[in-house]
């Protein structure tokens, strides 16, 4: 099972200057910086996923899902994905380049922001080695399997996917077959969603991305895709789009999966309020830390917000911040114990919680929890056992929630532990 990341423009200074926390003046944004398959030396996936709608600005599109300035995305057209991407090292060239139309970008849309023809004239020029059909969410899965008569806008988009899908295969065929052809499957049931993956598979596609499952609980995932085997029996390769999951996904090896993406391990670096370290421990499973926040005083909304108002001191808070990341380096140089270091970053911690917004309570209750967590990591020195080219390199620093230098680094550490986890499990498994 191959696991690709979806490429959201996510690099890292690789001469970062931890100590001063800044970059060289010289640095040229994307020229000077390292995709994570650049800084490790094994790409910590299987593949790259890139959707039109984060390098196309088109009507419709969410700005906020656009990652290409219009200069970027001629550039990308013009030398190919693969080389804008920087993905044609000798360990990443003959790696899985997908191309889809990131339909969550005009979701709210009446129309898919693209034409088939547009689509595969992108797909081309990008030289993508398989592209989705263009195809238009559809957000709600009924297990009951209501009838299409009941699930107007619904049944109306799963039309639309279909006829993109028919227009697409031909588009692609008369083209040459460039790139393989993938099948979107959209549907509002597990039952529709057989259906149209079995039409897909008459339409003359070997392989189909299933879509529309980033809402679904594990077990509702296992009923639409055992109604997709069902339909279209074990030969047609399948790959789930957006798989939100991905933790889960040693469950999922008995439908024959041969692909999905995911941004899930790099997310959850930075947006997961507890879970932003991963490790797998010796039964072959993930132990999960928290990261220990010292943000910049002087760049933190709430800190700033407060010294602004005169209720916080910036000297006071500078000092405090410079404690705690002096404290957690010495630490990590074995001067230092647990419970010194825990009292330094908390002391300067308790400034993000305390103070206006929530009741006195809640944020006593917000600030021992995140102590006891702050605790177990200082306690297991995880950052210390990872042998992954992060850790190796930057060392304590990845554990730092703090400026996205770290807190990328601290992604694409993720990245790799998930790759290795999802070959060692499934290794297991088959
Ligand atoms: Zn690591």
């Amino acid at each position: 099972m191959k696991f690709l990341y979806s490429d959201t423009q996510d690099y890292v200074d690789p001469n970062y200057d931890f100590i001063n926390d800044r970059s060289s003046p010289k640095r040229e944004r994307y020229w000077d910086d390292v995709y994570a398959h650049e800084l490790m030396r094994t790409p910590p996936y299987d593949g790259l996923l890139v959707a039109m709608s984060a390098v196309r600005k088109a009507d419709g599109v969410a700005s906020s899902k656009v990652r290409y300035s219009t200069a970027e995305e001629q550039r990308l057209l013009r030398v190919g994905a693969r080389k804008f991407l920087r993905f044609d090292g000798k360990n990443c060239k003959d790696l899985m380049l997908m191309g889809d139309c990131g339909a969550f970008a005009y979701a709210d849309q009446k129309e898919p922001a693209y034409t088939p023809e547009e689509v595969v004239q992108f797909y081309l020029d990008a030289e993508f080695t398989h592209g989705v059909s263009p195809d238009h969410i559809i957000f709600e899965c009924d297990l009951e399997n209501p009838p299409a008569a009941q699930m107007t806008e619904a049944a109306r988009r799963s039309e639309i996917t279909l006829e993109n899908a028919r227009k697409f295969i031909k588009l692609v065929r008369k083209e040459g077959d460039f790139f393989e052809p993938m099948g979107a499957v959209q549907g509002w049931s597990p039952k529709s969603m057989a259906k149209a993956a079995k039409d897909l598979v008459r339409m003359g596609y070997q392989y189909l991305a299933v879509g529309g499952l980033v809402p679904l609980k594990v077990d509702a995932i296992k009923v639409v895709l055992e109604a997709i085997r069902r339909e279209i029996g074990p030969e047609p390769k399948l790959h789930l789009l957006g798989f939100a999951k991905a933790d889960h996904i040693d469950q999922f090896a008995s439908y024959g999966i041969t692909s999905f993406d995911s941004t899930s391990p790099l997310i959850r670096a930075f947006k997961d309020e507890k879970a932003n370290y991963y490790i797998e421990n010796s039964s072959g499973g993930l132990d999960y830390y928290t990261a220990i926040r010292i943000p910049q005083a002087l760049e933190n909304s709430r800190l700033m917000q407060g010294i602004k108002r005169g209720l916080f001191d910036a000297e006071d808070l500078l000092k405090r911040e410079q404690k705690a990341l002096k404290a957690l380096r010495d630490f990590d140089r074995n001067k230092g114990k647990v419970s010194g270091t825990l009292d330094a970053v908390m002391d300067y911690h308790q400034f993000l919680v305390l103070g206006e917004g929530e009741d006195e309570k809640t944020q006593l209750n917000a600030l021992a929890k995140t102590r006891s967590r702050v605790e177990r990591t200082l306690e297991d020195r995880p950052w210390k056992r990872c042998q992954c080219d992060v850790c190796q390199s930057v060392g304590v620093e990845v554990i730092i929630f703090r400026s996205s230098n770290r807190n990328k680094r601290r992604g694409f550490h993720n990245l790799g532990v998930y790759h290795q986890h999802v070959q060692n499990t499934l290794g297991k498994i088959s």
